[in-house]
């Protein structure tokens, strides 16, 4: 089959999800947007193959898709606002950041089963969350109103410097509001082990999707098909604009486009100058003006043709390089969290 392959070296990856498993005890495993290049749903069954009991989503429109593949809890990291759904769906966990949600959720009648919620207090990345009075107030409303609060979360920035005092002025709030479990992300295992040395009676459970299902890059590689080869003279015509080449060489036809979220980093079609700079300094303009490609064939990253198309993408070769054939694979180095692959092989 033809297209975007992610090959996964299957015992390499799944050690590595026991080994973060180990060194995260309580370990809430994030299955978000494009799955962190494998999808939610191959994720969902991964969570529930490590045996976690919460798996955690981003938005309401991911529980469905998660929750018929793994048997534990779903928490929503998207908070809840009047008129999301599944208020009282007894295996999801709602995250509340406004005083006047936990009223409103309050106030939803015909309730099945009381609602599951987490208070996010705020912290320096100003996403979403209460105040340090706020957590108290929503705390006590949640309380009373008899809504079954599951501890509070702290959504961290990423490491890039020590979070300590943030995160013991956080918890401070946490432990005031009488929380005894605190869900967070982005600390690292030391970070983790400090804390819970520090605030012995807290229960953190680390929200982990990155370090998690990619965090050994080995184990994945991501490869397109070869879908056509066509020599090229200097000066004959090619691709959507009409460009001439300005030698000899190969346009070389791969699976991989915009859909599938290849170039759209790198800017192609421009010519503002601003555009140039830009894609110069991520990985060069040749002097025909080509733009590096992220594929490699011969051990080399080539250079894009022109832009890349929707589904597929046109790469210059000059003479001399080796060519591959009509149904080869070639290496394309992507983000998988914004990479469309159209199959994902595990062995
Ligand atoms: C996405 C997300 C995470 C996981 O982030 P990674 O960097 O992929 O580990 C954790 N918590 C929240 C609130 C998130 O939105």
């Amino acid at each position: 089959m033809s297209g975007l392959t992610l090959y996964v070296d299957g015992d390499r990856w799944r050690t590595h999800l026991h080994a973060v498993l180990e060194r995260r005890p309580g370990l809430v495993p994030v299955a978000k947007g494009n799955g962190y290049g494998f999808g939610n749903g191959r994720l969902a069954r991964r969570a529930q193959w490590l045996g976690v009991d919460t798996l955690a989503v981003g938005t309401y429109g991911e529980v469905a898709d998660v929750a018929q593949r793994f048997d534990g809890d779903v928490l929503v990291l998207t908070p809840w606002r009047p008129g999301s759904p599944h208020p009282d769906d007894p295996r999801v966990i709602h995250t509340v950041s406004h005083v006047e949600d936990v009223r409103a959720l309050a106030a939803v009648r015909g309730l099945a089963h009381p609602p599951r919620v987490v208070l996010e207090r705020m912290t320096s990345m100003r996403r979403h969350g209460l105040s340090g009075s706020g957590l108290g107030e929503a705390s006590g409303l949640a309380h009373a109103a008899g809504l079954a609060v599951m501890g509070a979360a702290l959504h961290l920035p990423l490491p890039t410097r020590s979070h300590h005092a943030e995160v013991d002025r956080l918890l401070t709030d946490v432990a005031a509001a009488g929380a005894t479990t605190v869900w967070l992300s982005h600390l690292t295992t030391d970070e983790l082990a400090s804390l819970r040395a520090r605030w012995p009676d807290l229960t953190f459970r680390p929200r982990v999707g990155t370090e998690l299902w990619l965090g050994d890059r080995r184990a994945l590689q991501v490869r397109a098909s070869v879908l056509d080869v066509h020599p090229l003279g200097r000066g004959e015509a090619y691709g959507y604009r009409g460009r001439t080449a300005s030698r000899n060489g190969h346009l070389v036809v791969v699976a991989g486009g915009t859909a599938h979220g290849i170039g759209l980093e790198a800017p192609t079609g421009e010519r503002s100058l601003r555009a140039r700079a830009a894609s110069l300094a991520r990985g060069g303009l040749d002097a025909a003006g080509f733009v590096r490609s992220p594929y490699t064939i011969g051990g080399k990253r080539r250079l894009f043709a022109e832009p890349p198309h929707m589904q597929a993408s046109l790469l210059f070769l000059p003479a001399g390089a080796p060519l591959p054939g009509v149904g080869d694979e070639v290496d394309v180095r992507v983000s998988h969290t914004t990479t469309r692959v159209d199959r994902v092989v595990i062995d």
